[in-house]
C-alpha cells in the first residue's frame, strides 16, 4: 500500500513533508475492506496512528476535487486526552488538510473557552479536544455534532484510565448513529472491548502492535545506582549522551521541580512539564524544545503523555515507572516513526528485582549497567570534540585576519588548548559517583523507602484476598474515597481477609477525614471502611499465619470507623490531630480537564475509575466490564440521567 491512491491534496502534504512511504498503521487504515468501516486498532504511540486517522477519515470529509464539504456543522471530531496531545493532533491534521479548506479547532482544559466556542461558531471542519471540554461545549449548546461523519478516540486506554467514561459516553451519545468511529488505543483491556461494542458497528480490527518489534528501535539500559546518587546519576546521563533532546520522567510535580531547579543550577537547558504549570507555561516549554534554545524536559507522566519531539532520542525514568505500561509510554516518546533512541531506567539498588520483572511483564531486554563516571564522559566528549573541531566551517576574512593576530601572540598549541577549552567549559561538569560496589549495596539496602514515604501510617480495611482485593480497583479506591493521588499512596498488602495501605503521616489525617466523609454515599464500594491500624500488616501477617493453624479465630468487625490513632512508630498522624483536614485544596493537575483526586468535571462522581466492581452474594468483589444491559450505538442516553453507580469511569 502506498500514499498513491490518496486525494492529490492530501498526497501533496504528505510530500512536502518527505513522508513517502505509509507507516504499518496507515497502510492498514487505508486498505479496501477498511473503507468506511469503524475501525478498532492497536497502534503504538510514535507509530504515525495521528496521519492515519486523518488519512482515514478523508473519504467522510472530502468531496469532488478533495475539497471539504461544505457543511453547517463539524464533520469530525478527536477526543484525545491530554491538552498537548490534542494540540499535538491538531498540529498535524492542519498541515495535512491545509490545502482541502478544511478548519481545524482546537478545544482543551485551560484554554480560553468563550474564544474557542468563536471558532466553533466561525464554523471549524475537524474539532480536536480534551472529553471534559468536549463536553462542556456540547452541553452549553456550543458544539453542534449533528453533522458529524467521524469520531476519533485516540489513546482510548489512557482516557478511560484517567477517568473519562462519562465524557466519552455523553459526546458518544449525542453524535448521529450513521457516522464512523474509530478507535485507537495502544492496549485494548476489557473496558475498552466493551466502549467498542456499544458504539462501534461491524468494526474492523486492526493490530500493528508487535512486542518485538514495538522496541526495536529503543534500546534499554538499567543504571543501578545508590539512592542519594539519583541527581548524580541524571547529571551523568546527560553529559554523557548529549541528546539533542532528553526528557526526564519523575513521578511528582515535587520532584519534577526539584529536579528541574537541580539541572538549571548546573547549566542544563531545561524546561518542567508539570501539572502545576499554566497552558501558557507548557506551550512555551515545548516550543523552547522544538526550537533548540532547551534541550532536556523533566516531566511527569501526565503532562509528557503523547507528547511528540522528533529529535528526542533519550528518555530517563528518573523515578521508576508504576507499571509495565508506563514504562512503555514513557520511553515510547523516543524511538518514533523508525528513529532510533534510548531509555534509560535509573535504579536504586533496592529496587532492582522490582525493575526486572517490570522488564520481563513488557518483554524488554534491557542492558544492566553502571552510571557513566567522568573518565567515560570525559572520554565521550573527546571524541564530540574533535568531531565537532574537525568539522568544515566557512571561515571569513574578518576570522582570518584575528587568527593572525592570535598567531603572533600565542603558539599553535596555546591556541588549540584555548579552543578546546572555550568548547568544554559550555558543558555542565560531570559529577562524582559513589562506586558501585557490593559495600554500597548493602548500605543502601538499610533505606528502602520511597521519597516522602519515610514517615508514614498504616490503614486496613476488612477487604482481602477472599473478596477479589486487587491493587488495581483498590488503587482508584482509596483515591476516590480519600482524596489522594496515586502517588501518595504507599505499599499496599493484600492478606486473606483484609488490606492494609501507607499513607504518608502529613496527609493521614485528611485522607481519614475524606475516606470517613465519603463512606456509605454512593456506591457498594463505598461501604467499605478504612481504619488506622496501629501495627501495620506484619502483627497481621502474625495473626495470619496463626490463624491458619487456628481456623475462624479472627474475623474483624466491618465498619470500623477512621479514628486517626497512633501509628507504626507510635506518632500520631499529620499535624492537625484530632480534626478532620477537609477536602483536598491541591491545585487542579491542568494538564487534563480532571481534577487531582481523579473525578473527571470536579465532581465526585462516586465510581472507581478504570474497572468497577459489585459485590456479589458470596462477598466477592468482580469487575462489571461485561454487563450486557448497555444499549446499542445512539441509545437513548440523557444528560443528567442518574449515574449507574457501578459503571466504570
Ligand atoms: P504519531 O504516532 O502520530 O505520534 O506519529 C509519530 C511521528 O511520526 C510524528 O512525528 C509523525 O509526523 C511522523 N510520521 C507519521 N507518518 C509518517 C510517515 N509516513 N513517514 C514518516 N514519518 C511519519
Amino acid at each position: 500500500m502506498t500514499f498513491a491512491d490518496l486525494p492529490t491534496r492530501l498526497r501533496d502534504a504528505l510530500t512536502e513533508r518527505e513522508y513517502s512511504q505509509p507507516t504499518d498503521v496507515q497502510a492498514a487504515v487505508l486498505e479496501p475492506q477498511a473503507l468506511g468501516r469503524d475501525l478498532i486498532v492497536s497502534a503504538q504511540t510514535g507509530s504515525g496512528k495521528t496521519v492515519a486517522f486523518g488519512l482515514a477519515m478523508a473519504s467522510e470529509l472530502l468531496g469532488d476535487e478533495g475539497i471539504v464539504r461544505q457543511a453547517n456543522s463539524p464533520l469530525a471530531l478527536i477526543i484525545a486526552p491530554t491538552r498537548e496531545l490534542a494540540l499535538q493532533v491538531s498540529r498535524e491534521l492542519a498541515w495535512l488538510y491545509g490545502s482541502t479548506g478544511a478548519r481545524v479547532a482546537t478545544c482543551v482544559g485551560g484554554m480560553n473557552p468563550s474564544q474557542e466556542r468563536k471558532v466553533l461558531r466561525s464554523g471549524a471542519t475537524i474539532v480536536v479536544g480534551t472529553p471534559g471540554r468536549l463536553r462542556d461545549h456540547l452541553e452549553r449548546g456550543a458544539l453542534d455534532l449533528s453533522a458529524l461523519s467521524a469520531v476519533v478516540l485516540d489513546e482510548a486506554d489512557e482516557m478511560l484510565d484517567m477517568g473519562f467514561r462519562d465524557e466519552l459516553e455523553a459526546i458518544l451519545d449525542a453524535a448521529p448513529d450513521q457516522r464512523r468511529t474509530l478507535l485507537f488505543s495502544a492496549t485494548m483491556p476489557r473496558p475498552i472491548e466493551a466502549l467498542a461494542q456499544r458504539y462501534q458497528n461491524n468494526a474492523l480490527r486492526i493490530a500493528t502492535v508487535d512486542k518485538g518489534r514495538s522496541h526495536e528501535d529503543i534500546s534499554y539500559q538499567a543504571v543501578t545506582v545508590s539512592p542519594p546518587e539519583v541527581e548524580n546519576a541524571v547529571v551523568n546521563l546527560l553529559r554523557f549522551h548529549e541528546a539533542e533532546t532528553a526528557i526526564l520522567f519523575c513521578a511528582t510535580r515535587d520532584s519534577v521541580r526539584r529536579l528541574h531547579a537541580t539541572l538549571q543550577e548546573r547549566g542544563f537547558s531545561v524546561v518542567a512539564l508539570s501539572g502545576e504549570h499554566s497552558q501558557q507555561e507548557r506551550n512555551q516549554a515545548l516550543q523552547a524544545l522544538r526550537d533548540r534554545r532547551a534541550r532536556v524536559c523533566v516531566a511527569t507522566d501526565v503532562a509528557a503523555r503523547g507528547i511528540d519531539l522528533p529529535s528526542l532520542s533519550l528518555v530517563v525514568h528518573v523515578e521508576i515507572p508504576r507499571d509495565a505500561e508506563t514504562l512503555q509510554h514513557r520511553s515510547g516518546r523516543t524511538g518514533r516513526a523508525g528513529k532510533k533512541g534510548t531509555a534509560v531506567l535509573i535504579v536504586p539498588f533496592p529496587r532492582r528485582k522490582r525493575v526486572e520483572s517490570m522488564l520481563r511483564r513488557a518483554s524488554i531486554k534491557a542492558q544492566w549497567i553502571d552510571a557513566p563516571d567522568r573518565d567515560a564522559i570525559m572520554a565521550q566528549d573527546r571524541e564530540r570534540l574533535l568531531e565537532t573541531l574537525m568539522a568544515p566551517v566557512e571561515v571569513t576574512d574578518a576570522d582570518r585576519d584575528l587568527a593572525a593576530k592570535l598567531m603572533t601572540q600565542k603558539t599553535p598549541e596555546e591556541l588549540a588548548a584555548m579552543l578546546v577549552h572555550a568548547h568544554r567549559s559550555k558543558m555542565p561538569e560531570p559529577e562524582d559517583l559513589v562506586p558501585n560496589t557490593p559495600e554500597a549495596r548493602k548500605a543502601a539496602q538499610k533505606d528502602t523507602h520511597r521519597p516522602g514515604f519515610e514517615d508514614t501510617v498504616w490503614f486496613r480495611m476488612d477487604i482481602g484476598r477472599q473478596n477479589n482485593a486487587d491493587p488495581r480497583w483498590i488503587l482508584p479506591l482509596l483515591c476516590r474515597r480519600g482524596h489522594v493521588t496515586r502517588n501518595e499512596i504507599g505499599a499496599i498488602r493484600i492478606g486473606p481477609n483484609e488490606t492494609y495501605f501507607q499513607i504518608p503521616r502529613t496527609l493521614a489525617d485528611k485522607f481519614a477525614a475524606a475516606a470517613e466523609r465519603t463512606a456509605g454515599t454512593e456506591s457498594e464500594e463505598d461501604s467499605i471502611r478504612f481504619e488506622v491500624s496501629a501495627d501495620g500488616p506484619r502483627v497481621a501477617a502474625r495473626q495470619n499465619r496463626k490463624g491458619r493453624s487456628d481456623r475462624g479465630q479472627r474475623p474483624r468487625p466491618h465498619g470500623v470507623k477512621v479514628q486517626p490513632s497512633r501509628g507504626s512508630d507510635g506518632k500520631k498522624p499529620g499535624g492537625k490531630s484530632g480534626k478532620f483536614a477537609g477536602r483536598s485544596d491541591r491545585k487542579p493537575d491542568r494538564n487534563t480537564d480532571r481534577k487531582p483526586d481523579g473525578a473527571p468535571g470536579g465532581k465526585f462522581s462516586g465510581k472507581p475509575e478504570g474497572k468497577s466492581f459489585k459485590k456479589k452474594p458470596g462477598g466477592k468483589f468482580t469487575p462489571k466490564n461485561d454487563r450486557k444491559d448497555r444499549g446499542k450505538p445512539g441509545s437513548p442516553k440523557k444528560f443528567g440521567t442518574p449515574k449507574d453507580p457501578f459503571s466504570q469511569s
